[in-house]
């Protein structure tokens, strides 16, 4: 498409979703797959509900199997390139409701094997830094200890190159070809990653001896990995792994995503409290260039990063959130004050998971897992 693009290596543009799920070949999260998880689980998570979650796979068989009462194993990652941002932690925010609505074990990727194979800049003891990082952020969430388990590819290599190799072997250059959109520049490190990161959805049923159901909550860019990896399942014996897709948190500028590439309109965890704020002050709004204008015509919400900051994380009451939007829209309220409200918002927040980021390091050890320690 010439206006977005999606790859597990560059997202840019203004990403059309509902062409996504098309051009994905996934389903969308409908109001009967809702009504659902609603009946099994008790309530629909705000993630859901705003489709902030917006598309799956075999989400149905997932919960036909939960109600049989087999449960499945989770599986999410990270790719260790940088810092933990804001963005990142909304899809391991809906995989920790998850692991606490169907008390169900986690296993936690950091891709830093690939990371080093795709990012020039960076060598295998930065991406192996990153990942200790990016987990202290993992483990800050509040993940169960006895039930969650974080790996990095680098230092679990033992255990996940023996399914990784039973993949590669099953997966022809032209299939990643045309999966990835390799060319003849391609280092030969990246043809083989996708086997890597396959391995976890098998690995549960490895350790087990028998076949385990495995749930992905990822962002939509990572689809084409596991498009791979349902496509291969079947011939190893395995089932199918699930997801779940969410969409891209966008950036303060409120074009595209929050990019680690753009590090001024993107909020880390590790911001001291004075950039948030002046990230959030600074960020694009769907105002007029007066204030009288704003309160004759009103404001855009629709196209102002800080609406749909409240939007993803910060405003979970849908009434406040359909308040803040009318009074927006009428001229009720300025961008200064709405704005000020979120940085606020945004400075407690981050100072509460900083001070538990703190405190991860002490028990970060219960949930790593590694083939050499
Ligand atoms: Fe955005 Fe708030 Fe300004 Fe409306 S008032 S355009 S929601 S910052």
């Amino acid at each position: 498409n010439e206006e977005f693009k999606v790859t597990p290596w560059e997202v840019s543009g203004k990403v059309d979703y509902a062409r996504l799920i098309e051009v994905f070949g996934t389903e969308p999260i409908d109001d009967k797959l809702l009504e659902r998880w609603k009946r099994i689980t008790g309530s629909v998570p705000m993630a859901l509900q705003r489709k902030i979650f917006f598309s799956h796979r075999d989400l149905n068989w997932i919960l036909d199997l939960y109600e049989k009462g087999e449960k499945f194993v989770l599986y999410t990652g990270r790719g260790p390139s940088g810092n933990t941002h804001l963005g990142h932690l909304m899809p391991w925010m809906f995989t920790k409701y998850l692991q606490d609505t169907f008390d169900v074990p986690l296993y936690f990727q950091m891709t830093d094997d690939e990371k080093y194979l795709s990012r020039d800049e960076l060598s295998i003891k930065d991406t192996l830094g990153f990942s200790y990082e990016n987990a202290l952020d993992v483990v800050a969430l509040g993940f169960d200890p006895k039930k969650t388990f974080i790996f990095s590819d680098l230092e679990y290599n033992k255990t996940l190159y023996r399914i990784a190799i039973e993949v590669a072997k099953r997966l022809t250059f032209s299939t990643a070809k045309a999966v990835f959109g390799f060319d003849n520049s391609t280092n030969v490190g990246m043809i083989f990653i996708t086997s890597m990161q396959s391995a976890p959805a098998f690995l549960p049923s490895v350790e087990r001896g028998k076949n385990v159901p495995v749930l992905i909550p990822h962002a939509i860019d990572q689809d084409p990995h596991f498009r791979v990896t349902r496509d291969i399942a079947p011939k190893l014996g395995y089932y199918k792994p699930a997801s779940v897709h969410c969409t891209f948190l966008p950036s303060l500028a409120g074009s595209d995503k929050m990019s680690a590439s753009k590090p001024e309109t993107t909020i880390y965890t590790t911001d001291d409290p004075k950039t948030a704020r002046k990230k959030v002050l600074s960020a694009f709004t769907g105002g007029r260039v007066s204030v009288e204008e704003q309160r004759k015509l009103g404001g855009v919400p629709s196209v102002c990063a800080i609406f749909q900051y409240y939007y993803y994380l910060f405003e979970e009451d849908r009434e406040k959130l359909n308040a803040r939007e009318q009074k927006c829209v009428r001229g009720e309220i300025m961008c200064g004050e709405c704005k000020q409200e979120l940085a606020g918002r945004v400075v407690s927040f981050l100072e509460r998971h900083q001070e538990k980021r703190e405190k991860a390091k002490e028990i970060i050890d219960e949930f790593i897992v590694s083939d050499y320690s």
